[in-house]
């Protein structure tokens, strides 16, 4: 096994353009749980709202550089850094701004590899392991940005009635990414959050999904776990509010089915258990 410094960076983006479905929790989360393993993660929230920002305690005063000013090409990617209070988990933090984006790009050539272009760099420079983008709830120019810039797609859903719906509309747009912007975007996997187990639906929701995309789906699965919605209103990730609730240890699974998934990408010959 390489030294953790030789792996490179993986890039991943979590995307749904549903809201509510935990996208921002995930990230902030997964982001914790995948520093806590030892891999150094930069966290960038690409989401106008900033609740990936709120969540992790950087409020509108410790914003200075923001997401905006590196897709508006005025700063670069390491400049707009925030540490977290997490060891190993960087931020960099969005503002409303960021919704002018799109307009302020206008027609401008690269205008979708704005985020690329601004993390070419960091690729070499071995300072962090995983990059991972929070997306706004759209498929909009911020969430193409993301999704040229990454080298895999991570799929929160949410288990209730509709969660499929929708989800034919984010393949689309993966394969459309794929077939213009970036051939290489990969599905790293699909996570069924919120899952409750004393209702029914949630169960049948979890097995409807499973048939539909198979071992694309992650063996965990996120309860739901009021400890993990209350964690952002105190600016922490749940990890740190309450490591011992059935929501941090999920997140702690599938931090480790996800870096299973990367090594096994990395040598498909090596049997991981
Ligand atoms: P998105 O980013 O997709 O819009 P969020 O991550 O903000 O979704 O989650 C939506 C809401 O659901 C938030 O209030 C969040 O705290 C809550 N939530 C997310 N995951 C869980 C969970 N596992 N248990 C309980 N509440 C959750
Ligand atoms: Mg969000």
């Amino acid at each position: 096994m390489p030294a953790r410094s030789d792996r490179g960076l993986r890039v991943l983006v979590v995307a749904n353009q549903k809201g509510g479905v935990g996208k921002t929790t995930t990230a902030i989360n997964l982001g914790t749980a995948l520093a806590a393993v030892g891999e150094k993660v930069l966290l960038i929230d690409s989401d106008p709202q900033g609740n990936a920002s709120t969540g992790l305690g950087i409020g509108r005063a410790l914003r200075k550089k923001t997401l905006y000013d590196v897709l508006m090409g005025e700063q670069p990617l390491l400049e707009a850094v925030v540490k977290t209070s997490v060891p190993g988990l960087d931020l960099i933090p969005s503002d409303p701004d960021l919704s002018g984006v799109e307009l302020e790009l206008g027609q401008q050539a690269r205008r979708s590899f704005k985020l690329r272009d601004a993390i070419a760099p960091v690729r070499d420079a071995g300072a962090y392991t995983y990059i991972l983008i929070d997306c706004p709830p759209s498929l909009n120019l911020l969430t193409v940005n993301a999704m040229a810039a990454s080298d895999a797609v991570l799929v929160p859903l949410q288990c209730e009635f509709f969660a499929l719906e929708g989800l034919t509309q984010l393949m689309r747009t993966i394969d459309l990414v794929r077939g213009s912007l970036n051939p290489a975007l990969e599905l790293q996997g699909v996570v069924l959050t919120m899952y409750d187990r004393r209702n029914s639906l949630s169960e049948q929701v979890a097995s409807d999904v499973r048939s539909h995309f198979g071992d694309a789906v992650y063996q965990t699965v996120i309860p739901r776990n009021v400890r993990v919605s209350e964690a952002p209103s105190f600016g922490k990730p749940v990890l740190v509010y309450d490591l011992k609730c059935s929501g941090s240890q999920a997140y702690l699974k599938l931090a480790r089915e996800v870096v299973l998934r990367e090594r096994k990408r990395r040598a498909p010959q090596l049997e991981l258990s």
